[in-house]
């Protein structure tokens, strides 16, 4: 079989043999991921014609307790700048936000004690009180199911939070040993369980990443029916122990955007920030390579430049209203509609809260 007949092959039963996934996560010729690409471009437009959706990305804290090897907010990374943002600043961005049109505001952090479950909430519910039209999305990390479902009470709709890598011995590699695998594929089904819209995702190209793993993450994508997917190129930060490991490779990454365009149809995919920062014209390549999600940064510059998970992050000095501006500017020309309503999952509805 060619890897034409496996890509269509793929965008009709949207599945294959083991093999044939393996044949695709080879390099591919030029013209075979060019011919994968406008599939997946196909079946994304049919799903959402030519619809981005935004998100309002609000990093609210740079303290972590964790020491993802390949993380630049690190426990042990001493040089890092800790910041946090309180509940004022947290309602000024969405504030800016909402003037921008945005209608989903995502809470991401490092895993950070401070904000316990009751701080979380009472933010939580301050910002759904203020802005009851958008929805929310956390991304903190790992935590109890009772938190987990605390924080859906009080307003949380979706949660993020990527398995990294779906092989148990390759998580090993890029987490101290305190840290399992396992135990953070259980918060996914936890998650989808209490009824949020639930993204997972892996780098691209992470260090000992091996084309087995990929599939195995695929797989695992399969048995979650996650509504979001978040991947991007792993990029190194200087103050880890994987500096002077190379980032994953734009091409790598498109064709995985591609081919979970053609086995989630329906999913909402975005073209991530770590994409545009390997690629001047990044996020623009994954949007027509079947990702339909983009995140402008809200967070206050002064907050920003201290959230640096990998070195040279885009955009670190710009204001909301620029990112914003521009980001609309670039997606238009390049023939998106960008949608500023809140963009649940087209498969999603409030009758699977459990
Ligand atoms: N602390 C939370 C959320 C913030 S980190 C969590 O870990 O879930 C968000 C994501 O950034 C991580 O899931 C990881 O996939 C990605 N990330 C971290 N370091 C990175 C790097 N060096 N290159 C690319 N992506 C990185
Ligand atoms: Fe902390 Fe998330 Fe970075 Fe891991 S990836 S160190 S949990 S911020």
């Amino acid at each position: 079989m060619t890897n034409r007949d496996r890509i269509d092959r793929l965008r009709k039963n949207k599945d294959l043999p083991d093999e044939d996934f393996l044949a695709l996560l080879e390099p591919l010729p030029e013209e075979d991921l060019a011919f994968l690409r406008t599939s997946a471009l196909e079946v994304c437009r049919e799903t959402f014609g030519r619809t981005v959706y935004l998100r309002g990305l609000i990093e609210f804290s740079s303290f972590c307790k964790n020491d993802c090897l390949y993380c630049g907010l690190r426990r042990s990374n001493t040089r890092a700048d800790r910041i946090r943002l309180d509940l004022p600043g947290i309602l000024a961005c969405c504030a800016r936000g909402y003037g921008l049109g945005l209608r989903t505001f995502v809470l991401q952090s490092g895993e950070d004690p401070f904000f316990t479950d009751e701080r979380l909430c009472t933010i939580l519910s301050a910002v759904k009180e203020a802005y009851p039209d958008c929805a929310l999305t956390l991304s903190v990390g790992e935590r109890s199911h009772e938190s987990y479902a605390a924080f859906k009470r009080v307003g949380a709709d979706r949660y993020l939070l990527r398995h990294e890598t779906a092989d148990l011995t390759h998580y090993g590699a890029l987490h101290p040993a305190e840290m399992s695998g396992s135990a953070r594929q259980d918060c996914l089904f936890d998650l989808k369980a209490l009824g949020y819209q639930v993204g997972c995702g892996m780098m691209v190209g992470s260090p000992y990443q091996e084309k087995g793993h990929l599939l195995s993450d695929l797989r695992f994508m399969q048995r979650l029916g996650p509504h979001m997917i978040g991947i991007g190129p792993f990029l190194p930060h200087r103050d880890t122990p994987f500096a002077d490991r190379k980032s994953g490779s734009l091409d790598e990454t498109l064709k995985l955007l591609a081919l979970l365009r053609l086995m989630f149809p329906r999913v909402l995919l975005p073209a991530t920030t770590a994409l545009g920062t390997l690629d001047l014209m990044g996020r623009e390549k994954g949007l027509l390579s079947g990702a339909n999600v983009v995140m402008p940064n809200l967070t206050p510059a002064g907050i920003r430049e201290k959230y640096l998970l990998y070195d040279g992050k885009i955009g670190v000095e710009d204001q909301a209203e620029k990112c914003c501006r521009d980001l609309k500017q670039r997606l238009e020309k390049a023939g998106f509609e960008v949608s500023v309503c809140r963009g649940d999952a087209p498969d999603w509805s409030a009758k699977e809260i459990k």
